[in-house]
This record gives structure tokens, C-alpha cells and sequence, in this order.
């Protein structure tokens, strides 16, 4: 397992967590097995809005005894009064939640509290009103929470509450569904999508990934908007490439799923190799690199894809970009336009050009 580390808070983060959608579905004994076969992976890093409020107690015998070793996002909005997952916006239902949550994971903090789901503008208005979110920041100044998340599917409203808000870590929903505009929650433009990864990075918030195969529908060639299936590790790899990213989050319900994810850790490149995408990639995506290398090998050994990441990073305002970039051992000004990466790439990128542009740039 590889890990990331969350520039805001110093957390190693495992690039691979888990998601707790499906996993209640196991019950308890087989729950248990495989949320330990998680942990002895290297898995640390849980996401909490789970499917059903069985979930909890599952949590909780298998982790509570290592509870110092993982890391917890806990969601105040998810609401489990009826059993299964609810939203609300409701400050009653929300303490109520948060406070059985706890009791049932066995633990009395919170590693990272989620301002949950907010994809409207007037959800944020009406969270604020109904004192949830000033409910998360007493429990943050108390240090029962230890630091705040925002997940949300719409890039509009991440950047309105990044703007008031300091957070520490975005879930947001990274496939390539829907950074090519393609299924339920396909929010925000190619670039407006770009532009949340890069603010994440510039800004040092993490991103954990939720829906990475898009609901599963990726993966099925029947369901797939693109009528052609990616495999799950195409998936994870194409959004641990997006900048600011820190770890994906899939779900999982029993012991063989979680082995399956964790294989990814030991996948060569070519089972990663993503580049099938670029074939459906819109007119507004083509020409603009994803980074994801396959354009490899340079003749001049440069890292095209970390060239291009810290790049548009720079553009994007973030000042570490730079300093990175003048550690690369080559960086663009060692390009001796072979034109090879151009013949490769599968995003139409004419990269040739654009390292002449990135060297003068630096
Ligand atoms: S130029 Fe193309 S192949 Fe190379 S990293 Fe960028 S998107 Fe990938
Ligand atoms: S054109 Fe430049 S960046 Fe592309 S493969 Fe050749 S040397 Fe490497």
C-alpha cells in the first residue's frame, strides 16, 4: 500500500480507502473478516456515510481495538433514524446521528467531520441556518472533531464554501464519467471540474474519492455511458492522477471485494493504463493532458506527466508548483522534440509544443 500525505493535517492517507456503502450487507461475522483483511492491507482510511446503520456496530468490533491506526470521515447530514441512509439538514436529526454513530464505532472522536452532501447553494444557506454547520465547529473547537471535510458533487458549490470555509479534505466524486459530463452526478464542466482538483492541490485540502467507478456502471459494458467497460483499477489509477487527490474510496461487500481492491496495490502499469479514455473524451476535453504518462517513454527521460501536473498548477496559482518542478532531475528545457509523445498520446495532446511553452514558462 502506498500512502499520501494530507499537507493540512500531516495524515498518511492509504491512496487505497474504503467506502462503507454495501459492506452491512455481509453481516457481522463475515463484516468483521473483512474489514480486518482492510486493515492488514494497509487500509486506514474509512468513509462513514454508509448504506445502512448496520454498518456501525461492524465498524466498531473490527477497528475499535486499532481505533488509534485508522482515520474516520463521519458525515453530519447523513441520518439514520428510519435504518438506512437519509439526508437531513436538521440539527435534531444530525446530533442524534452523530451521537449513535460514535457510541456504535466504539470511539469518542472524529478524525475528519463532514459538512455532508451539499449540492446547492441553498443547502449550504439552509445548513447554516439550521445551525449544523456552527454544531460541527463546536464540536471542532471541543476537538471531538479534529478536522473539517465538505463532500459535495457540484464543483460551483465547493468553490462557494471553499471560499468562507477552511477545510481539510473534499470528497468529490472523480471518474471519468462524469468529468465527461456522463451520469447522475456528471456536475460542472470539463474545465470547472479541472479547476476544483487544481485549487485542491494549490490549496494543499486533499481529495478523497467517492463513486470512482461511477456506481459500478463503469465497470459493466452494458451500463457504461462510454458502451465499453473500464476494469476497477483503470478507474482508481485515473483518479489517484488527478491533482490534489489523496485516496480513493470504493465500496465493498465482503472479504473477496476488498482483496480484489487490494490487488491494485501490486497491478502492473499496463492493467492501470487508463489511455482507453481518451477515445471518449469530448471535443472540450481533447488537447489537455490528464497525466497519465502513457505517452511514455521520453527519449530525454522526462516525466511528462508530473511536467505538465506542476505546470498547470503553477497557472493555477499554487506556489509550491514552481519549486517542485526545479527538483525534477529533467523537466521541459531537456526536450529535444522527437515527437513521440505527440504519436501517443490518445488525449490529443500536442505535447511537443506544450514543453517548448512549459520551459519557457519556468
Ligand atoms: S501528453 Fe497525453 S499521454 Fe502524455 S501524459 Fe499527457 S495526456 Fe497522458
Ligand atoms: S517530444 Fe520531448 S517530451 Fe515528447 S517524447 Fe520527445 S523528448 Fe520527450
Amino acid at each position: 500500500m502506498k500512502y499520501r500525505i494530507n499537507r493540512r493535517t500531516g495524515d498518511r492517507i492509504s491512496e487505497i480507502g474504503l467506502g462503507s456503502a454495501y459492506l452491512y450487507e455481509a453481516g457481522m461475522k463475515e463484516g468483521v473478516r473483512a474489514l480486518e483483511t482492510a486493515y492488514e492491507g494497509g487500509i486506514n482510511y474509512f468513509d462513514l456515510a454508509a448504506g445502512d446503520a448496520a454498518a456501525f456496530p461492524i465498524w466498531g468490533e473490527a477497528l475499535s481495538s486499532v481505533r488509534d491506526r485508522v482515520m474516520y470521515q463521519i458525515h453530519f447530514g447523513a441520518d439514520y433514524s428510519k435504518g438506512t441512509y437519509g439526508w437531513s439538514l436538521k440539527l435534531d436529526d444530525v446530533k442524534r446521528s452523530v451521537e449513535r454513530q460514535l457510541n456504535e464505532l466504539r470511539t469518542d472522536y472524529i478524525d475528519y467531520g463532514f459538512i455532508h452532501c451539499q449540492d446547492e447553494i441553498s443547502d449550504w444557506e439552509t445548513y447554516q441556518k439550521n445551525g449544523v454547520y456552527e454544531f460541527i465547529c463546536a464540536l471542532h473547537r471541543a476537538g471531538v472533531v479534529k478536522h473539517l471535510g465538505l463532500s459535495s458533487h457540484t464543483p460551483a458549490v465547493i468553490q462557494k464554501i471553499m471560499d468562507g470555509v477552511l477545510i481539510d479534505i473534499l470528497m468529490f466524486s472523480v471518474n471519468p464519467a462524469y468529468d465527461y459530463g456522463k451520469g447522475e452526478y456528471a456536475f460542472g464542466e470539463v474545465d470547472e471540474r479541472a479547476e476544483i482538483y487544481r485549487r485542491c492541490e494549490a490549496e494543499g485540502v486533499g481529495i478523497s474519492v467517492m463513486k470512482p467507478f461511477s456506481g459500478g456502471q463503469l465497470l459493466d459494458e452494458k451500463q457504461s455511458p462510454f458502451g465499453k467497460a473500464l476494469t476497477q483499477y483503470q478507474c482508481i489509477r485515473y483518479a489517484l492522477d488527478k491533482p490534489g487527490v489523496l485516496t480513493v474510496l470504493p465500496g465493498a461487500s465482503n472479504t473477496e471485494e476488498i482483496k480484489a481492491l487490494l490487488a491494485y496495490c501490486e497491478a502492473s502499469d499496463e492493467e492501470c493504463d487508463y489511455s482507453v479514455v481518451g477515445s471518449f473524451a469530448p471535443p472540450q476535453a481533447n488537447g489537455k493532458c490528464v497525466y497519465c504518462n502513457h505517452c511514455k517513454p521520453c527519449p530525454a527521460g522526462i516525466d511528462i506527466g508530473l511536467v505538465n501536473k506542476y505546470y498547470d498548477l503553477a497557472l493555477a496559482g499554487d506556489a509550491l508548483a514552481a519549486e517542485h518542478y526545479r527538483t525534477l532531475e529533467k523537466n521541459a528545457s531537456d526536450c529535444i522534440g522527437c515527437g513521440h509523445c505527440d504519436s501517443r498520446c490518445p488525449f490529443g495532446v500536442s505535447q511537443s509544443e506544450r514543453m517548448q511553452m512549459i520551459g519557457e514558462f519556468f
